[in-house]
């Protein structure tokens, strides 16, 4: 799991924050935790979205995840260009066959879905850097 280091909004000492994400309702859902020693505070919060400096942290320690497309279908740029509700790379260089987005193994997994929903298939691949 990855942590960062942030102030406890408690008594503003240091603490381990644990971050991640999950998927709820076809969206990456951010989530933080941390326990601060300090002071006692509990906190949990979940976040729409969280900041680029806790989704670096969290490709630190899970890796990037990299979404490949094997086949260069109409459908496949047409569901590039115009089907998902988001998008994570200029669709207008795109390339296929190829890696068509980058991010977090969650962030990746969501695209997996919806771009599976548009008969699209595609598939996860760990990048090696
Ligand atoms: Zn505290």
């Amino acid at each position: 799991m990855a942590s960062i280091i942030d102030k406890c909004t408690g008594c503003g000492k240091d603490v381990a924050v644990a971050i991640g994400q999950s998927l709820a309702n076809g969206k990456v859902m951010g989530w933080t935790a941390y326990h601060c020693s300090q002071c006692g505070a509990q906190v949990e919060s979940d976040e729409a979205e969280l900041p680029q400096s806790h989704r670096l942290a969290i490709m630190k320690t899970e890796g990037t995840w990299n979404l490949f497309i094997s086949k260069k279908t109409t459908r496949a740029l047409y569901a590039l260009r115009k089907g998902l509700p988001i998008s994570l790379n200029e669709t207008g260089k795109l390339v296929l066959p190829g890696v068509v987005a980058s991010g977090t193994k969650t962030e990746m997994e969501l695209l997996c879905q919806q771009l599976a929903r548009l008969s699209v298939s595609s598939e996860l691949r760990k990048s090696s850097d």
